[in-house]
């Protein structure tokens, strides 16, 4: 039964109703809490291998693979009593992602399956409610009660839980430097926001243009640019430090590892870091902004793009916009997109001169016609705003 409320997850039918919401927080977990999430951490990174094992062995018994077994069945077995003590959701989880990974195997989606070797993978494991009327899986206040685990483990709620959804699932992960965190996803029954730019005279709409600029980001039509947080910034120096520590040192000694996790370490602080801003930058536009303009960048062919190359994937536009974009439907704000090929950097935002000489490398635009200065990506960021905007009252003509 378990195994097959698990798979109800991802019912297409439901998606057109339901969104889901993910939050990732930290956790502190007590010493006993640790110890038992260590244990389900290594139970199924066992019940994995276990299933793998055994498929590849029937594999090369008899050419074909034995179906494949479910977590009790392996219960039963002797010297396998201890799985009953562990969180049996968490092991359907397994068994679940193991027979998708089977299908995405044979289907040539993905390569073969492999081991998961203790600490070069990811130390984490995924439970999830199975009982909504005496749910075993909950948020109360910072406090989240975990299947299997007797006393809730505090959590810290640096952002809010958008009300009346229910916790579906959680993912429970130790991170290289012990830090515990707790992914939790949420349902809600998607409705309709009206647009908050509907019925309002053009010039009353809260607009704004993007342009993806790099390294920042973007600059928006106002002139500005994402302000990272201080921490973020100082851990971007640190980096670059220990980086250069790690050039002058001896490869594959014991002291370059060292410093390689280190390094590793600092990435993932980093990334979170600026995920977790990133969630507030786009949650900040939505809110204050009726209509956003953007570019719309074919990021595959971004990257193909010698000039950019490495820097426009790290960089995370991608990211960002399906941020904005679901946040966006949440808040009633529309995103439009602009065209691609509109001259948005090459156009002046005051005599709308098309300036066809300018190059790449011109970091400041100056308007041949009109003496017009401008940075060159504010002037696009403006070029793009004003590009949307003329689309929205071209495609919403006012009621007179
Ligand atoms: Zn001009």
């Amino acid at each position: 039964m378990g195994a097959k409320r698990c798979s109800g997850q991802r019912n297409k039918e439901k998606a057109s109703t339901v969104e889901q919401l993910a939050y990732r927080f930290q956790g502190f977990p007590t010493r006993t809490q640790e110890h038992i999430l260590n244990q389900f951490i290594g139970s199924v990174r066992f019940l994995w291998n276990r299933m793998l094992g055994d498929w590849i062995g029937s594999y090369k018994e008899k050419g074909k693979s034995d179906p494949i077994r479910t977590p009790s069945s392996y219960k039963q077995e002797p010297g396998l009593e201890w799985l009953k003590d562990m969180d049996s959701l968490a092991l359907c989880n397994v068994q679940q992602n193991f027979e998708r990974a089977v299908s995405e195997f044979f289907s040539g989606e993905k390569g073969f399956l492999r081991f998961k070797k203790k600490h070069a993978c990811k130390d984490s494991y995924t439970t999830n409610l199975s009982n909504k009327e005496n749910p075993n899986l909950f948020l109360e206040g910072c406090m989240l009660k975990l299947p299997k685990v007797k006393e809730p483990v505090v959590l810290r709620l640096h952002r809010e839980v958008a009300p009346g959804g229910i916790l579906k699932n959680c993912t429970v992960t130790r991170e290289p430097d012990g830090r515990w965190y707790f992914s939790l996803v949420y349902e809600y029954t998607r409705k309709d926001v009206p647009k908050k730019a509907e019925g309002q005279a053009p010039d009353k709409i809260r607009s704004i243009g993007l342009d993806m600029s790099l390294p920042e980001l973007f600059v928006d039509s106002n002139g500005n640019v994402p302000n990272y947080p201080k921490p973020y910034r100082r851990l971007q120096k640190k980096i670059a430090r220990e980086q250069r520590r790690l050039s002058r040192m001896e490869k594959d000694s014991s002291n370059y590892n060292k410093q390689l996790r280190k390094i590793a370490r600092l990435h993932a602080k980093a990334k979170h870091q600026r995920e977790d801003f990133l969630h507030k930058l786009s949650y900040n536009l939505v809110h204050d902004y009726d209509i956003i303009c953007i570019e719309d960048l074919d990021m595959v062919a971004m990257k193909k793009a010698l000039s950019f190359g490495k820097s426009v994937s790290d960089n995370g536009w991608g990211g960002f916009v399906r941020m904005l974009q679901y946040k966006a439907e949440r808040y009633g704000c529309i995103i439009i997109k602009v065209d691609k090929w509109f001259a948005s950097s090459k156009t002046c935002s005051s005599c709308g001169y098309k300036h066809s000489e300018l190059k790449l490398s011109d970091r400041t635009y100056i308007c041949p016609k009109c003496g017009h200065v401008m940075g060159r990506d504010h002037q696009a960021a403006i070029n793009i705003r004003n590009e949307g905007m003329r689309i929205y009252t071209e495609t919403h003509p006012l009621a007179a």
